[in-house]
């Protein structure tokens, strides 16, 4: 997965090309070993990473109810519809105050995507969820808040780690991300070309 090819460069004094090796892309710059040059080069190398890892991870992060936290629902990747109708992702709780339940059948969408340069996943909340026959956003009746403030309609919004979400002005649940392990991580950074010149 991981791998560092071999690559030239051509070096910005000389002109001439220079071998990078896997310790100079380490440091970050690449002395000219040509007579009578001896620039340093800076390497200006980049990486990602790659998505596939999302399938060896064992979750996807997860909603606590906060007035119970016994009551947690986890999150899959790709699109989390949360509701209490029987076709959403996330069914929660028909939770009933003064006799009513102020949580929408479809209420909100959070989004689970990975994000390739930070190689963590990414969370994103709006209020909502696309209605299978229409294919529009059917709004919440009761709105979705993030950490108090209420989402606007259409907006879409990160969610951090460890945030409140409120359904319907009553109902809070704490996000908790999926956090992606460093050790993994490595074996999925994919390293990019070097400028200005790329040869094999
Ligand atoms: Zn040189």
């Amino acid at each position: 997965m991981t791998g560092f090819k071999t690559t030239l460069i051509v070096c910005k004094q000389c002109g001439r090309r220079i071998m990078v090796r896997t310790a100079d892309a380490e440091r970050g710059s690449i002395t000219c070993s040509h007579v009578g040059c001896g620039a340093i080069n800076n390497l200006q190398t980049s990486f990602h990473f790659d998505e596939n890892i999302v399938r060896g991870l064992p979750g996807f992060g997860q909603l606590t109810y906060l007035d119970d936290p016994e009551i947690t629902y986890p999150l899959r990747f790709g699109s989390n519809v949360i509701g209490i109708a029987d076709s959403c992702t996330v069914q929660v709780t028909r939770f009933v105050h003064n006799g009513r339940c102020f949580i929408s059948r479809r209420h909100c969408t959070l989004s689970v995507t990975f994000d390739k340069w930070t190689g963590q996943l990414r969370y994103q909340l709006q209020d909502g969820a696309v209605d299978s026959i229409t294919q529009t956003i059917q709004y919440s009746l009761n709105g979705t808040l993030l950490g108090g403030a209420l989402l606007k309609k259409t907006e879409m919004i990160d969610v951090g780690d460890g945030e409140i979400i409120t359904l319907g002005g009553t109902d809070r649940f704490r996000l908790m991300h999926y956090s992606i392990a460093p050790a993994m991580l490595e074996t999925y950074k994919v390293e990019l070309d070097f400028n200005p010149d790329r040869t094999q």
